[in-house]
C-alpha cells in the first residue's frame, strides 16, 4: 500500500509498527504476524484487551509476501534509521509462532538487512519440535514463562483447556538444546497471582532447567483491561530477582 505525501512516497504500513524503544530490546521495528488478539492465551495482564480468537491453530494468517514487501519498503524509505535499530522483532498483537511461514519470514528479513531478528513468543508452541525448528535462524528469542504449576498458569495466562505448563517448560528445555542464538526468558510477575515465594521456588527450578542467557522480570505498571491487576512491589521484585540468580534482572 502506498500513498503520495509531500512530493515523495509514504507507505501505509499494515504489519509493521514502530520503531519502538524499550529497555528490553532497545530500538526495535515490530512486525505483527497475526490479526489482533489471535493467541492461545488470555493473560490477565494483557494490554491488548481480551483474546478474541483463542486458538492453537497455525495458519498463514497474513500473507508473507505482503510482510516482506512492507519491510522492503520501510528499509528503502528509511536508510538513515536502519543503523539505529537494535532488532526487527516478530511480535505484535497476537502470537507470532502461530504463523506457518515464520521460518521463511525470518530468513527473508535477514536477507534484506543485517539488523538482528528477534521473536517474542508466549512459549505455548514450543512443545512442537517443528515450531522450534522454524525459529532456529532468529538471532534472539524472548519466550515468556509466568508459571511453573498448572494452577498458577490457568489463573494468570488463561490458556486453552488441556495446555500443560510442564510440557511448555520441556519445550523450552528442548529449544535451549537445539537453538544456538540468545534466549531471554521473560517472567511477568503479577501481585497475588504468581509472586508467592513457594511458586517462585518452582519457577527457579524451571529456569535452571531451561538455562536461558538472561531472565527478565517484569511487572504490570500500565493499565490493563482486567481489573485488580497490580505490580509486585519493588522490595519483593528484588527478593525474587535474587532468588532467581545472576541471570535475573528487573526490566
Ligand atoms: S500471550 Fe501476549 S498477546 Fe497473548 S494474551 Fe498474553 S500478553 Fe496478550
Amino acid at each position: 500500500m502506498q500513498s503520495r505525501k509531500g512530493g515523495g512516497f509514504s507507505f501505509v504500513m499494515r504489519y509493521i509498527y514502530g520503531p519502538v524503544s524499550s529497555r528490553r530490546l532497545g530500538v526495535s521495528l515490530g512486525i505483527s504476524l497475526t490479526p489482533h488478539k489471535t493467541c492461545p492465551f488470555d493473560c490477565v495482564y494483557c494490554q491488548l484487551g481480551a483474546t478474541t480468537d483463542k486458538t492453537l491453530e497455525r495458519s498463514a494468517y497474513v500473507p508473507s509476501a505482503d510482510i516482506i514487501a512492507e519491510v522492503r519498503a520501510w528499509l528503502d524509505a528509511n536508510p538513515g534509521r536502519i543503523k539505529g535499530l537494535s532488532y526487527i522483532t516478530l511480535s505484535g498483537a497476537g502470537e507470532p509462532t502461530l504463523h506457518t511461514e515464520i521460518s521463511a519470514l525470518i530468513s527473508g528479513i535477514k536477507k534484506m538487512s543485517s539488523v538482528p531478528v528477534a521473536v517474542i513468543t508466549n512459549s505455548c508452541l514450543m512443545v512442537d519440535a517443528q515450531v522450534r525448528k522454524e525459529l532456529l535462524q532468529a538471532d534472539l528469542i524472548v519466550p515468556s514463562l509466568d508459571a511453573a504449576s498448572d494452577e498458577v498458569f490457568a489463573r494468570i495466562d488463561r490458556p486453552l483447556p488441556g495446555t500443560r505448563v510442564e510440557e511448555i517448560i520441556e519445550g523450552l528445555v528442548g529449544l535451549r538444546k537445539e537453538y544456538h542464538g540468545k534466549i531471554w526468558l521473560e517472567i511477568m510477575l503479577v501481585k497475588g497471582y504468581n509472586d508467592d515465594i513457594r511458586h517462585i521456588r518452582k519457577l527457579k527450578e524451571a529456569v535452571e532447567r531451561i538455562n536461558p542467557d538472561q531472565v527478565h522480570l517484569n511487572s504490570p505498571v500500565r493499565s490493563t483491561a482486567e481489573k485488580n491487576i497490580g505490580p509486585v512491589d519493588e522490595a519483593k521484585l528484588k527478593q525474587i530477582a535474587e532468588m532467581l540468580g545472576d541471570k535475573a534482572q528487573i526490566i
